[in-house]
């Protein structure tokens, strides 16, 4: 230990006898850090060190990211007397370098810190918000233009579990708006292909495949179970049948749509606001509205998915800003976003006090 210069490296504070180890980072408690050690903001701990450090001879490491902060908070608690403190050279950065054992506070493994690292650091995420996704079951009712990046997305922030459903096979025409293909699976099944991808993304989730064509007579028991349910289907009929089922499951729906070079999300969850049939009801079987037919501008897809994905991610993790009863309308030809206010219909006949009978179970 170099007590003159206050700054010890890792592997000989590995050996080393601490009475204290203090972790001064923010999101301390949140990722790994070095075993035994306790995480103090370097406010509080340069507010009030005796309130976390016993005596002014007590043998204490200071730990932060790379070095820096803990340099600086340590060099403040010896010019206030605690002149065993030091501070550990390259911070934590160097201890996971050194290969030294941390500890994860609450089951993460470090190859799950570091590929949820980035998300773990928000302020509103923490491990918590990595947990609830872990817990998570995710329906996802078509995987084409928004499909894809809602897939993507989820995947790779760690939903523990995705059902990934679509009847149709990959074609030639998807891939300008589905980049999550390659032209080699042209006639798979995209359900299928789909999968793949995902694993590969994140092996650590596990994935169910349904290639079920979804109906009023089915979709209940396709989607039961899952915590949310993101609609990403062109098909106004598919949309009303998957809408019943959230209904009467209780569970929230992630709409969104294209046409052309415009898009809509939404979430609707009938716990707290309207059903995708209270703002769109009766059915429509306007060829129009088929990109097939009308054409798609592909990234307006990708926009939309994206919107989807993190709706989803909000809501599992317990954000208060879910846009529950809010229909957003992007217009990439202006690059601008609308907000429209929804309000739940008493006499929607899927959710309102005149509910038909037309979801069956
Ligand atoms: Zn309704």
């Amino acid at each position: 230990m170099t007590g003159s210069t206050a700054r010890i490296q890792a592997i000989e504070a590995n050996k080393a006898d601490f009475d204290l180890v203090i972790d001064i980072r923010p999101h301390a408690g949140s990722t790994p850090t070095v075993y035994g050690a306790v995480a103090v903001t370097a406010d509080r701990l340069l507010s009030n060190p005796s309130q976390f450090i016993g005596s002014n001879e007590d043998v204490v490491l200071v730990v932060c990211d790379i070095g820096l902060r803990s340099a600086i908070a340590t060099d403040q608690l010896r010019s206030m007397g605690y002149s065993a403190a030091v501070s550990l050279e390259g911070g934590i950065e160097s201890w996971i370098t050194a290969g030294l054992p941390t500890i994860s506070p609450e089951g993460l493994s470090r190859d799950d810190y570091a590929r949820y690292d980035r998300q773990l650091k928000l302020p509103d995420f923490g491990i918590h918000g990595q947990q609830a996704l872990a817990g998570a079951r995710v329906a996802i009712v078509g995987v084409g233009g928004l499909g894809s990046p809602v897939l993507g997305y989820l995947a790779a922030a760690g939903v523990g579990h995705l059902t990934i459903i679509d009847s149709d096979n990959v074609e030639l025409s998807n891939l300008h708006r589905q980049p999550i293909y390659t032209t080699s699976d042209v006639g798979r099944a995209k359900a299928e292909a789909a999968a793949s991808y995902a694993a590969a993304l994140n092996p650590m989730i596990k994935i169910t495949v349904s290639t079920t064509r979804i109906d009023t007579t089915n979709a209940a028991d396709i989607l039961r179970g899952h915590d949310v349910i993101v609609t990403c289907i062109d098909s106004f009929e598919t949309t009303h049948a998957i809408n019943g089922a959230a209904v009467l499951l209780g569970v929230p729906m992630v709409f969104g749509s294209v046409y052309r070079t415009e898009g809509q999300m939404a979430v609707f969850d009938v716990r707290s606001g309207p059903c995708y049939a209270c703002v769109f009801p009766g059915q429509s079987t306007d060829p129009g509205l088929d990109c097939s037919i009308v054409g798609v501008l592909g990234p307006v897809t990708g926009v939309i998915g994206s919107m989807q994905a993190t709706e989803t991610i909000k809501m599992i993790i317990g954000s208060s800003g879910v846009s529950t009863g809010l229909l957003i309308l992007y217009d990439a030809e202006a690059q601008s976003i609308d907000r429209l206010s929804l309000q739940k219909v008493a006499s929607c006949a899927t959710c309102g006090d005149r509910r038909a009978s037309r979801i069956r179970v």
